[in-house]
């Protein structure tokens, strides 16, 4: 646990999330481009295995980090497979990454503005949507494409801006690449989260000197941990009040009103208010 990664909810209005990696387990993008699509690679084209990794590792590092990588249209064109099927195909393996859904139903009740911002192609977006029903949750949702930069590029963020209303001192946004953080960063986005497990089958991953959290659904519980915390201060709060208030009513004049009544009386109202408050959905 780093006390340094749990949010200051007070102090965010808007909350941009990543969707592969960060809500959706990249358990699957890891899987469907580092196995399913060089096995059909292969077979449409009657070379090996071996021969299929190794062609389509170098059309991978080609386009790395363009929005090339993110557009299935380009894939299609480039593997002359129809990635968009084969993603349909697939879509029951889609999933939210553990706790990342009851994230974002708490959030969603929180009353913040809620924008989903991917480099995924709309389509992708569109066909995961079907299968997850992510967007329900969401104020807005942006794909990079349109703005014809992905997020690691300098360019996305002003883009962004200009589409969408958001105080960069005022949002937290979240993600599991460390070249779009950095972006982010440098576009003055005040509070930012690297997670640390974007694939539930892999290692954790390094998230250099971002504040890091495993997964989204880590925010909920240090969230409800701090929450206890500060009821417990108050719960403690409010017995010493207590305490102090049937020693002062020892030692001084006797009082004939009944114990109850001196507490009801005694302890001040905001107090008890924190002491008695509901788990708020934060
Ligand atoms: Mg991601």
């Amino acid at each position: 646990m780093n006390a340094s990664s749990a949010v200051d909810w007070e102090g965010v209005d808007t909350v941009l999330l990543d969707m592969d990696g960060t809500l959706l387990d990249l358990r699957f993008d890891n899987w469907f481009w580092g196995t399913l699509v060089p096995d059909r690679y292969a077979a449409a084209n009657g070379i090996s295995e071996a021969q299929s990794h190794e062609r389509l590792a170098l059309k991978f590092k080609n386009v790395a980090h363009t929005l090339q990588w993110y557009c299935i249209d380009y894939w299609t064109r480039e593997l002359q497979l129809d990635i968009p099927a084969l993603k349909r195909e697939t879509l029951p393996r889609v999933g939210f990454l553990p706790g990342a859904e009851m994230f974002l139903r708490k959030l969603r009740a929180s009353g913040k503005r809620l924008v989903l911002v991917t480099n995924s192609h709309p389509t992708t977006l569109a066909i995961k949507d079907e299968g997850v029903r992510l967007t329900q949750y969401f104020d807005a949702c942006y794909s990079s494409q349109p703005f014809d930069a992905p997020k690691e590029h300098a360019a996305f963020w002003p883009r962004l801006a200009a589409r969408e209303e958001f105080s960069t001192q005022r949002t937290l946004f979240i993600d599991d690449s460390l070249r779009v953080l950095q972006c982010a960063r440098d576009y003055g986005i005040a509070h930012l989260r690297a997670v640390r497990r974007p694939d539930s089958g892999a290692p954790p991953q390094s998230t250099a000197d971002f504040a890091a959290i495993d997964g989204v659904a880590e925010l909920r519980q240090r969230d409800a941990a701090r929450r206890n915390a500060r009821a417990g201060r108050a719960r403690r709060a409010a017995a010493d009040h207590r305490r102090g208030a049937r020693r002062r009513i020892g030692s001084g004049r006797r009082s004939a009103r009944p114990r109850s009544a001196g507490r009801r009386e005694i302890v001040p109202d905001e107090v008890r208010a924190r002491a008695i408050r509901p788990e708020a959905a934060r």
